[in-house]
């Protein structure tokens, strides 16, 4: 090729078609075949993944060979779109917000800010004044796509910081329990909030933060001169699915003048259905709350949200300008102002084409039945001979444990083993935690693809596992 030609990225509009087709008959493939793939791909060889790794291309391949390249890894992953994955907080991935991606990522529109396509802005300004309406925030609240779950909590703290703290970091303290996610004590510290300011508040018997605690622990801290600031609760904590007392937790938070943010990551869509709300009374009155569109509304992996009830103290962390920028819009939703991105994918696209294909109707109906999946399961597992239901649904996640006359390192081991047992017959994939010690299995139902009879195979698996190897 002349240099001339090699300079020349352009596909023409017959390269493109074929790209695009190569692409879509591999996925076509891959997701007929979903639903009878093992729940777990072949992890057994981490020498040959590692041998996987190659120099850096100096000249081009053809698009379908590398598409065969990918698509032969897929399958050495966890199945995290099948229908039996009920590990950890799964989502599945929605075909529409795939196609919203390759739309996107084929535009390229610039979504930083609203001056340079605001017709396209206006669409993620929409999906998350959609989302605000959902969880019943006022009008005034401000929002943002973020990467995940974590990334919008780590805003959320900045928020709570900016607020109350200012510049004095290391007086302020923040407010946990020992089940809130890892990501919580992690954003803290990017924010600045140090593990030695974090604070760990009593639960009940249900893993429950206590708002007697938080009350007397945010008094000790005052009287020791500490500047008590933030409260994270969980809307459904990702090792048994407790949902804090939100509501009572608002109060003392109210009451002590701190600012009070909810992880909603895995629980906050289940406000969508209607019969749910009383187990998430409190949620609406959060300061802020962290959604996680991957997880509840079924997105591919990549979409979080952040909801703040006083938009204006998102804004007082992110609001910036540049003389090369165009004016920042007050009137419009300008995503720069609201986040710490300026050139980013497109987020709102994504949770906009799958809001607007399905409609909030069916989601609500989905996420409905996940919970009622979830609580038919339990009680069968309750009923496995041998099984002890440590933790109900609350929501779609429940947690048991295997007895064993032989005590807690006993039944630990016994519940690894009847795990390991079940993922190994390959048509569901469970994951444990461990909790005070006890180490117990975990049933998430939230992927969208999670029916009836993925649901009965898992407990089937479970039961039948106890006949031994
Ligand atoms: C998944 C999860 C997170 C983290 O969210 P990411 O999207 O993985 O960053 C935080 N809290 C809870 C309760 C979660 O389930």
């Amino acid at each position: 090729m002349s240099p001339d030609d090699l300079a020349d990225l352009e596909l023409d509009p017959a390269a493109v078609r074929a790209a695009g087709e190569a692409a879509l008959d591999r996925i076509v493939a891959h997701l007929a075949a979903v639903g009878d793939a093992p729940s777990v791909g072949p992890l057994d060889d981490p020498a040959a993944c590692h041998a996987l790794a190659e120099p850096a291309p100096e000249h081009g391949a053809p698009i379908e060979a590398l598409l065969d390249e990918v698509f032969a890894r897929v399958p050495r992953a966890y199945t995290t779109n099948g229908p039996g994955y009920l590990a950890f907080v799964p989502g599945g991935g929605v075909f529409p917000a795939a196609i919203a991606d390759f739309v996107a990522g084929a535009t390229n529109r610039f979504t930083g800010v609203w001056a340079a396509a605001p017709a396209l802005v206006q669409l993620e300004a929409d999906a998350l004044d959609w989302l605000r309406v959902a969880m019943g925030f006022p009008a005034g609240a401000a929002g943002l796509f973020t990467p995940g779950g974590s990334t919008a909590t780590w805003n959320a703290i900045l928020c709570a910081r900016e607020r109350h703290l200012g510049p004095e970091l290391r007086r302020g303290t923040m407010y946990v329990t020992d089940q809130a996610h890892h990501s919580v004590v992690k954003s803290a510290k990017l924010a600045g909030i140090y593990p030695d300011r974090v604070r760990v508040v009593d639960t009940d018997a249900a893993l429950r933060m206590r708002p007697d605690a938080l009350d007397a622990a945010i008094a000790a801290d005052r009287a020791a001169g500490f500047a008590p600031f933030l409260v994270v609760s969980s809307a459904g904590t990702t090792n048994t699915g407790a949902v804090d007392p939100l509501d009572a937790i608002g109060d003392v938070a109210a009451r002590a003048g701190i600012w009070h943010h909810v992880d909603g990551a895995y629980g906050a869509f289940f406000h969508l259905v209607p019969s749910l709300r009383p187990t998430l009374a409190g949620l609406s009155r959060a300061d802020s709350l962290t959604l996680d569109p991957h997880k509840g509304l079924f997105l591919p992996y990549g979409t979080g949200a952040l909801l703040v009830r006083d938009g204006a103290a998102l804004r007082a962390v992110h609001a910036a300008g540049a003389s090369y920028l165009p004016d920042a819009q007050t009137a419009a939703y300008d995503p720069a102002q609201h986040g710490p991105d300026l050139s980013r994918g497109f987020p709102g696209l994504r949770v906009w084409m799958a809001l607007k294909t399905y409609g909030f109707a069916r989601y609500r109906a989905a996420l409905a039945e996940k919970h009622a999946l979830a609580g038919w399961a339990a009680g069968e597992v309750a009923r496995i001979p041998g099984i002890v239901l440590d933790h109900p649904p609350a929501l779609s996640l429940f947690a048991f444990h295997v007895a064993d006359p032989g005590g807690l390192a006993a039944e630990n081991a016994a519940t690894a083993a009847r795990l390991a047992a079940v993922n190994a017959r390959g048509r569901v994939m469970l994951t444990g935690a461990t909790v005070r010690g006890r180490h117990v299995g975990r049933v998430c139902v939230l992927s969208f693809r999670t029916r009836r009879a993925h649901v009965a195979a898992a407990v089937a698996d479970l039961a039948s596992a106890t006949i031994g190897p």
